[in-house]
């Protein structure tokens, strides 16, 4: 190991200046300044510097393989608006806190000492801009490199110390009913009733959950009629359904396509569909066991690992290769103030890293 790695110090510098360097998803020009940033503490942790590039209009950090075994994944942006946090920056005993720091910055500086002592022809550490917002733009990007990748070791924050085997593929639907309006007063009989029929919908969906299996429907949004005296001609319900297994998502989808009027003459129209596919177990389990393999060579008490209802861009990744998530910064208070980091874990974390890479790759 070279002195940087060795020396906390460093890591924690180097922390605060990505820290410092707020990154809004929606401020492109911060995210620019990030990903810049983040190349140049990357030429003098690891010589070398970042190929930084546009992919579908929001800068990429990509250091090392272009056709990686092992991918190191993390994102760079932040869901805190610029100004969010006072102090920017703030060091109390043995924890960090800023904007970011937890999710992910911190996971970042990880990866990036743990790159450090790494086959850059093998490996590659790749940071996207757009993750918090859903990864629209870089999707197509993280799908492509865990095509051709035997592991993606994603740098999301721990849980509870705790790496992320699991995590809840996600699904948005729009269902709109077409009735006819008529006065409720003079000829109701003449209407069809959009609400009454939606009504009759919410009971069917609610009932299509699973919860002993994770799988949520919820109705949330709804909108019906236009005016008090006539028969709603139209109304819109949206539904979030959530499950650990895509078997189950699948489920709902066909369960909720299929969905009938009562009265034959309303129309039923569904949109949307399943966004993020769930990470399941089966594609994380074999990481899981070189993680806890790994720590136990380092002399770390076990990591131990959790499901969770949040998705990530490991659930992308997870359609295609093995996975690990939560390789990150231990610490709490993702997407809150309280957010903060535990300073030596930083440098167990990173050492973790390099030995689980160097499993993988043997
Ligand atoms: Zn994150």
């Amino acid at each position: 190991m070279n002195l940087r790695q060795t020396n906390p110090v460093a890591m924690i510098d180097d922390l605060k200046a990505l820290v410092e360097c707020e990154s809004p998803t929606d401020d492109l020009a911060a995210c620019r300044k990030v990903i810049s940033l983040a190349s140049e503490i990357s030429k003098r942790v690891t010589g070398k510097s970042a190929e930084i590039f546009d992919e579908n209009g929001r800068p990429v950090f990509w250091l090392g393989s272009k056709n990686p075994k092992v991918v190191l994944l993390c994102h760079l942006d932040t869901v805190w608006p610029i100004g969010s946090f006072s102090p920017l920056w703030e060091v109390k005993g043995d924890i960090a806190r800023g904007p970011g720091s937890y999710d992910m910055k911190a996971g970042f500086i990880q990866a990036l000492y743990a790159i450090s002592q790494l086959d850059l022809d093998q490996v590659a550490l790749i940071a996207t801009t757009d993750e918090e917002t859903g990864s629209a733009t870089s999707r197509q990007l993280i799908e492509k490199v865990s095509i051709g990748a035997s592991a993606v070791l994603v740098l999301e924050s721990a849980i509870d110390g705790k790496v992320k085997t699991g995590r809840k593929g996600t699904a948005m639907y729009t269902i709109t009913v077409h009735g006819r309006a008529a006065h409720a007063g003079l000829e109701p009989e003449k209407g069809i009733n959009a609400t009454v029929e939606m009504a009759k919908i919410v009971e069917t969906i609610i009932k299509l959950a699973r919860p002993e299996l994770g799988t949520t429907v919820v109705p949330t949004l709804m909108k019906s009629g236009t005016t008090t005296n006539t028969v709603p001609a139209l109304a819109t319900l949206e539904v979030d359904a959530r499950s650990f297994a895509i078997s189950e998502m699948e489920r709902v989808e066909k369960e909720i396509k299929s969905l009938k009027p009562i009265n034959p003459d309303a129309k039923i129209e569904i949109s949307g569909g399943i966004n993020r596919p769930p990470l399941e177990e089966s594609a994380t389990k074999e990481l899981y066991e070189i993680c806890e393999k790994a720590a136990a060579k380092l002399g770390i008490k076990p990591i131990g690992c959790a499901v969770v209802g949040g998705a990530s861009d490991g659930n992308f990744a997870g359609i295609h290769t093995r996975v690990l998530d939560g390789l990150g910064a231990v610490g709490s208070g993702a997407h809150a103030l309280t957010e903060n980091v535990s300073i030596p874990h930083m440098e167990e974390r990173s050492k973790l890293l390099v030995e689980m890479v160097n499993e993988i790759l043997k």
